[in-house]
């Protein structure tokens, strides 16, 4: 909601400070090593063994798993308990960086339109 406020009065903004505005954007790229996109879930587990009590209805987990953005089907991994708050924090870098690049390609997209993209 706020980023499409913002996208809407780039229109109304001088060149000079959409040049500025993406420079500060990009300037906060800069740490975009450690970055995830996509998504956490949880998913219990069958372990196959006869007898075991999941094959009674009571499953394994659950166990959380990362689901990467262009990932296609069965390419979840999975996160052992230690790194979930690294994987959250990767996960919101990530949300950020896409926020930020989102954002700087909306100022060049006006930018073209003003026929000032270089
Ligand atoms: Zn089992």
């Amino acid at each position: 909601m706020k980023a499409q406020k913002n996208q809407d009065g780039l229109a109304g903004m001088p060149t000079r400070q959409l040049l500025s505005r993406r420079r500060a954007l990009a300037a906060r790229l800069g740490g975009a090593e450690q970055v995830l996109t996509g998504t956490l879930t949880e998913q219990t587990r069958r372990c196959g063994k006869a007898g075991c009590r999941c094959a009674g209805g009571e499953p394994h987990g659950p166990y959380a798993f990362f689901v990467p953005k262009t990932a296609a089907r069965g390419r979840l991994r999975y996160v052992p308990a230690p790194l979930a708050g690294v994987v959250r924090r990767y996960l919101s870098n990530g949300e950020e960086i896409e926020r930020l690049v989102a954002e700087i390609s909306a100022i060049n997209a006006e930018l073209l339109a003003r026929r000032e993209l270089s």
